[in-house]
C-alpha cells in the first residue's frame, strides 16, 4: 500500500494529532493556542458560498466538441474554423427555481450551458432546455423570478403567484405550454435537447453579419417523466440526474448532442412576421432551416465537483470573435446580471478559477482585489497602464465587430409583431397527438390546484386564443 501524505495545515504545517483538543489538565478546557481546532472549525463554516439565485441545483461534466460540417463562410470564429477541429468544453445543467438539493426530477425548465475553451478565449453557450423563454424583457426578469420561488411569509412555492403572473404576460404562453408538455419533465440531462434561445449573430472575415438560433440536438433520444413517474422517483431519489449523468460517464456510455444551427441573413430580420430577437418566438423551421455543425460529447467526469460545477461560471457576455449578440432585450439584460452574479457569487478573480480559466493566454490589466491569486499575467511589470511604451499587450483592431446599422427613436415601444403571442404557442400544441395533449391538459390542471378561479378564467382565455380546443381541454381536466 502506498504510504500516506502528511496531514497538514492550510499553511502546510504538519499537524500532530487531528482527534484531541489541547486542553489544560484532563478534564480542563480547551486551549485557545489549538489553532490547528480553530482553522478546522473557522473552514468548516466557510464551506458554502452563496448558491445561485436561479439555476442552483445542477449537474455537469466535460467533454469535447468537434465540427463536422464547414460553416466558415458565416463565421470567423476559431471554433468552427476547419472539419475535425476539437475543442475542450464544461458543461453544466440545472434546474430554474429549486434551491441546491432540490429533488432533481421537478418540472421546470432546465439550464443548459456549454464553456467552449477556444483558442481565442472562452465561448458560453448560456442556454436551456427549451427554444424560447416566459419574457422579452429583461425588467420582468426579478419578478418572474420571484413568483417561481418562495412566498415571503409562507415559505412555500406558489401556484397562484405563477399563474398571476403568467395569465397577466400573455408572452409567456409559448414557454408555459412547453414546460407543461411532455418535454417539462426530462428523465435526465442526457435525454433533452439544449437550446440557444436568443439570437446571436455570426460575422465573416468579409464583414458580413448573419442572425444565428443555436440547437443541440440530443442523441440520446427525448425521454420524460410523467408527474406519476416523477413522483415515484423523487420518492426513491432525489439525485436523479448525478447519478444517471456520472453514471453513464463512469461507465463509458458518453452522451453526444448534435449542433445545429439556423442562419438567418442580416437584412431578413426587417421581413419577417415575427421579431427574430423576441425571446418568446422561434424561427419556425421551415423558414430557416437546421444545418448541421458538430457534436459535443461529454466524456469525462469532474475530479471536483464543487471546483468545476460549482465554481463554474458561465455568462452570455463570454462571446469570441465571430460570435455577437443581437437586439434581444433579455439577452442584453443577460449581459450584465450573469457576470454581475458571479462577480458576488465567486469574486472578482472568478475567470482566473480552475473552471474558467481561459486556455488561452489571458492579459489584461485590471488589478488587485479578492484572491487575486495570479501574478501579471503577462510578466512585464513595467507595463500595469495603458497605453504605455512597456511593450504590455496591445488592441487588436482586426477582431472590431462590423458595424451594426440602428434605425429608430429611443423610447419603450409596444412589443408587437404581425404573428403575436398566441400563433407560436398554438402551433406546438397542434403538433401533439391526443395522448400528448391530454397529459398537458392534466399537467396545466394539477399546476392549477389551490389558483383563484379569476386568475384560471385569464388564463383559460390565453388557451383559447392559442387554440379553442386547447382551452376546451383544460377545462375539463379542472371539470370546469
Ligand atoms: P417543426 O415541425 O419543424 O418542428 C417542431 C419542433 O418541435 C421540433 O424541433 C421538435 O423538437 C419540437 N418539439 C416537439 N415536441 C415538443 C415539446 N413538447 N416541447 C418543445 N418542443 C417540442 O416546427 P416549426 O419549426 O414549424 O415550429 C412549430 C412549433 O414547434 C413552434 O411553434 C414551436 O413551439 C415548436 N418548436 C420549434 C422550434 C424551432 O426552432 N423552429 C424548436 C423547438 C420547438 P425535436 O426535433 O427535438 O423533436
Amino acid at each position: 500500500m502506498a504510504k500516506s501524505k502528511k496531514l497538514t495545515t492550510s499553511a502546510g504545517a504538519p499537524v500532530s494529532n487531528n482527534q484531541k483538543s489541547l486542553t489544560a489538565g484532563n478534564r480542563g478546557p480547551v486551549l485557545m493556542q489549538d489553532y490547528k481546532l480553530l482553522e478546522k472549525l473557522a473552514h468548516q463554516n466557510r464551506e458554502r458560498i452563496p448558491e445561485r439565485v436561479v439555476h442552483a441545483n445542477g449537474w455537469g461534466a466535460m467533454g469535447t466538441f468537434t465540427v463536422t460540417n464547414d460553416i466558415s463562410k458565416y463565421t470567423r470564429a476559431k471554433v468552427f474554423s476547419e472539419v475535425g477541429k476539437q475543442t475542450e468544453i464544461l458543461s453544466r445543467f440545472s434546474t430554474v427555481a429549486g434551491e441546491a438539493g432540490a429533488a432533481d426530477t421537478e418540472r421546470d425548465v432546465r439550464g443548459f450551458s456549454l464553456k467552449f475553451y477556444t483558442e481565442e478565449g472562452n465561448w458560453d453557450m448560456v442556454g436551456n432546455n427549451t427554444p424560447v423563454f416566459f419574457i422579452r424583457d429583461g425588467y420582468k426578469f426579478p419578478d418572474f423570478i420571484h413568483t417561481q420561488k418562495r412566498h415571503p411569509k409562507t415559505n412555500l412555492r406558489s401556484n397562484e403567484a405563477m399563474w398571476d403572473f403568467w395569465s397577466l404576460t400573455p408572452e409567456s404562453l409559448h414557454q408555459v405550454t412547453i414546460l407543461m408538455s411532455d418535454r417539462g419533465i426530462p428523465t435526465a440531462p442526457m435525454f433533452m435537447n439544449g437550446y440557444g434561445s436568443h439570437t446571436y449573430s455570426f460575422w465573416n472575415n468579409d464583414g458580413e453579419r448573419f442572425w444565428v438560433k443555436f440547437h443541440f440536438k440530443t442523441q440520446q433520444g427525448h425521454q420524460h417523466y410523467t408527474n406519476a413517474e416523477a413522483a415515484t422517483v423523487i420518492g426513491e431519489t432525489r439525485e436523479k440526474y448525478q447519478e444517471e449523468l456520472y453514471g453513464a460517464i463512469e461507465k463509458g456510455e458518453f452522451p453526444k448532442w448534435k449542433l445545429m444551427v439556423q442562419i438567418m441573413p442580416e437584412t431578413d430580420a426587417e421581413k419577417t412576421p415575427y421579431n427574430p430577437f423576441d425571446l418568446t418566438r422561434v424561427w419556425p423551421h421551415g423558414d430557416y432551416p437546421l444545418l448541421e455543425v458538430g457534436i459535443l460529447e461529454l466524456n469525462k467526469n469532474p475530479e471536483n465537483y464543487f471546483q468545476y460545477v460549482e465554481n463554474a461560471a458561465y455568462s452570455p457576455s463570454n462571446i469570441v470573435p465571430g460570435i455577437g449578440f443581437s437586439p434581444d432585450k433579455v439577452l442584453q439584460a443577460r449581459i450584465f446580471s450573469y457576470a454581475d452574479a458571479h462577480r458576488y457569487r465567486l469574486g472578482t478573480h472568478y475567470e482566473a478559477l480552475p473552471a474558467n480559466a481561459a486556455k488561452t493566454e489571458v492579459n489584461h490589466y485590471h488589478k488587485d482585489g479578492a484572491m487575486r491569486f495570479f501574478s501579471n499575467d503577462f510578466g512585464n511589470p513595467d507595463a500595469y497602464y495603458e497605453p504605455n511604451t512597456k511593450n504590455g499587450p496591445v488592441e487588436d483592431p482586426s477582431v472590431e465587430e462590423p458595424p451594426m446599422k440602428i434605425d429608430g427613436d429611443i423610447t419603450r415601444y409596444e412589443d408587437q409583431d404581425q404573428l403575436g403571442d398566441y400563433k407560436q404557442p398554438g402551433d406546438l400544441f397542434r403538433l401533439f397527438n391526443d395522448e400528448q395533449k391530454q397529459r398537458l391538459f392534466n399537467n396545466i390542471a394539477a399546476a392549477m390546484q389551490g389558483v383563484s378561479l379569476e386568475i384560471i378564467e385569464k388564463q383559460l382565455a390565453h388557451f383559447d386564443k392559442a387554440d379553442p380546443a386547447y382551452g376546451a381541454g383544460v377545462r375539463k381536466a379542472l371539470n370546469l
